[in-house]
């Protein structure tokens, strides 16, 4: 895509889109014509000519040949292109940067490969979703971005690769350099903010820079929303400081990064009335609970934008509790470290209600058909996947069907073939030959002891229904996890939960209750009736515990910016810290 200007680029896209089918069928042609050579295609693929073949025959060999893989199919290949073997093995040209995911779905971080396709495609879906933002909330040339991202330093594999996450790589890239040029908005904070290595560090210069740059700051945006939440919890200790540094020209010296230190006090000068300004405002924040804090202290923000959906939902009631429901919140696009897939649109739709159209240039899309399956009385029947699902035979993307949902396929230029992502979707319509996804979970199992089957939306769904005795109590859920309990028969669910603001115990015991009789998987409620799943289990953590769980995963490689709190835990070391910050248990007795 060679495009310049915002018309230019949406263009280019509404032309992709309109014959989306044949786009992905070259897209296909293109991977496989260049990765060919690639050991793993040899094993599929041998005496295939690829050049010879038309895309649309590709297409079906394709599927017919090469099986359906998931990360563990392709670690051993990932693992010896990190020990340094430079032949192709999964891709023509040698990897050599490898992305970490977060890690927050199994557990552990996973090797992907990242290549400069990688970046390029980044930096085509932030052009493209700046373009449709600009549409509806057009931003003035030159204005900043306050951005809450953070990268880490890179970590060298066996084989001499940097490692880092997908965003590290991209917010050290060109292309990230190139975006602030082409995008016209430039973020507050320089480079060295952004790789401090030190999140409370980098929050901190961000928001002192946000608010030096305060009148120019056009939006606010972090990769999830959870990072702005956290940043603005860590905003309400520290605006003393920053009013103060904002005043005098200086820098706290809480910040001991020496590069840090040199890049930001070379932005910044005094500003007294600045200063002043804020600190008034801030008094008065404190009052209302900071309700409305963005726009008070970014008076020209036009919007916040940022993952909202999926994992990050939980979320979204504090941010609207900080924009005073005054502020767009917009939808930021849907992607993988694998590879990017959609891009909302409408950036009007509230994050209940975003959809992603699917770019078909990025990477080769396949669709699982998933049935839900229908219980008859006791009998519990078990499904093709790890869920109350059964799977059909994958379909390309011309082939999906309004309606129906999908597990997500990729076939990527960085490598990964018929990868399943995990990620399940409902399509909702069709942007001209495209498809628009609803974004609705992701597939892994959480929550499970023997029939019983729950997935990270079943509990975001239980938890939700189980927190609204505290609201009565004027209380607010921080963050919660679980935990499927095994060390006494029989097992039971744990639900951790951090609370800000007091709340009686009887209005405790109550929410534990509610959320056990809001699992409405049919293996659960069986299971709970003849007591082969125990009661479940409310433990309150005390406060900061979650901000624990976030600096483990740091402490361990992964970033703020990709930081998603683990839904279910299992790790020992994580459970430790819960543990230890565990203040009142609950149990409900009885089965309702
Ligand atoms: P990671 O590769 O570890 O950064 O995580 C990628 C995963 O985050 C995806 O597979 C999705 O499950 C989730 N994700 C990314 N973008 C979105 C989005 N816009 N809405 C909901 N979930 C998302």
């Amino acid at each position: 895509m060679d495009t310049s200007s915002s018309d230019d680029v949406i263009r280019w896209f509404e032309e992709a889109a309109k014959s989306a089918g044949k786009v992905q069928m070259q897209t296909l042609k293109m991977i496989l014509e260049m990765n060919h050579e690639a050991e793993y295609l040899q094993k599929w693929l041998k005496d295939i000519d690829v050049h010879n073949m038309n895309a649309e025959q590709l297409q079906s060999l394709f599927a017919s040949k090469v099986p359906l893989a998931s990360h563990a199919d392709l670690e051993p290949y990932i693992q010896r292109i990190a020990d340094g073997e430079t032949s192709p093995l999964l891709t023509k040209q040698p990897i050599t940067t490898l992305s970490l995911s977060s890690g927050t779905t199994e557990g552990r971080q996973k090797y992907v490969p990242f290549t400069s396709h990688s970046s390029k495609t980044t930096l085509q879906i932030f052009k493209l979703a700046a373009a449709y933002r600009s549409r509806v909330y057009p931003t003035s040339e030159g204005g900043k971005i306050l951005e809450f991202i953070y990268g880490n330093k890179p970590l060298k594999t066996k084989g001499g690769l940097s490692a880092g996450t997908a965003t590290t790589h991209y917010f050290a890239s060109q292309e990230f350099k190139l975006k602030q040029q082409q995008t016209k908005s430039f973020t507050c904070s320089p480079q060295e903010v952004i790789f401090s290595g030190d999140y409370k560090q980098s929050t901190y210069c961000h928001f002192l820079l946000g608010l030096f740059y305060a009148p120019q700051v056009e939006f606010i945006t972090s990769t999830f929303v959870y990072c702005i939440v956290q940043a603005l919890t860590l905003f309400q200790d520290c605006w003393k400081d920053l009013c103060n540094d904002l005043f005098n020209g200086t820098l706290s010296p809480s910040i001991t990064i020496p590069c840090i230190r040199i890049s930001v006090l070379d932005l910044i000068k005094p500003n007294k009335c600045l200063a002043t300004w804020v600190s008034s405002q801030c008094e008065e924040l404190k009052e209302s609970n900071w309700y409305g804090l963005i726009p008070k202290l970014w008076p020209n923000a036009k919007y916040v934008y940022s993952i909202m959906t999926g994992s990050m939902q939980p979320y979204v009631e504090k941010l609207r509790h900080y924009t005073g429901d005054r502020l767009p919140l917009v939808c930021a696009e849907y992607g993988s470290t694998e590879s990017w897939i959609g891009l909302n649109m409408d950036p009007c739709s509230s994050p209940e209600n975003v959809r992603f159209t699917v770019v078909p240039t990025f990477s080769y899309f396949e669709f699982i058909p998933l049935h839900l399956i229908m219980y008859h009385k006791d009998v519990v029947v078990n499904g093709g996947g790890d869920d109350d699902y059964l799977e059909g035979d994958p379909v390309p993307l011309s082939k999906v069907k309004m309606g129906q949902q999908y597990e997500i396929v990729l076939t990527t230029f960085t490598g990964l073939y018929r990868y399943r992502l995990g990620d399940v979707v409902e399509v909702t319509g069709f942007y001209k030959g495209t498809p628009k996804l609803n974004f609705l979970y992701r597939r892994k199992l959480i929550l499970t002891l023997n029939i019983d089957k729950n997935t990270e939306k079943d509990l975001q769904l239980a938890v939700h229904k189980g927190s609204q005795p505290l609201i009565k109590s004027r209380a607010e859920l921080v963050d919660f996890t679980s935990h499927a309990k095994t060390t006494n028969q029989p097992g039971h669910y744990v639900v951790y939960w951090e609370i800000k603001g007091e709340v009686k115990d009887h209005v405790l015991a109550q929410c534990c209750k509610e959320i056990d009789a809001a699992f409405v998987d049919y293996g659960y409620v069986v299971s709970r009736k003849n007591n082969s799943i125990g009661p479940l289990e409310l433990c309150i953590v005390e406060r900061g515990t979650f901000k624990k769980i976030m600096e483990h995963f740091i402490d361990n490689g992964a970033t703020m910016s990709q930081f998603k709190t683990p839904r279910c835990i299992t790790d020992k070391a994580l459970l430790k810290i819960l543990n230890l910050g565990a203040i009142k248990r609950f149990r409900t007795a009885d089965y309702m």
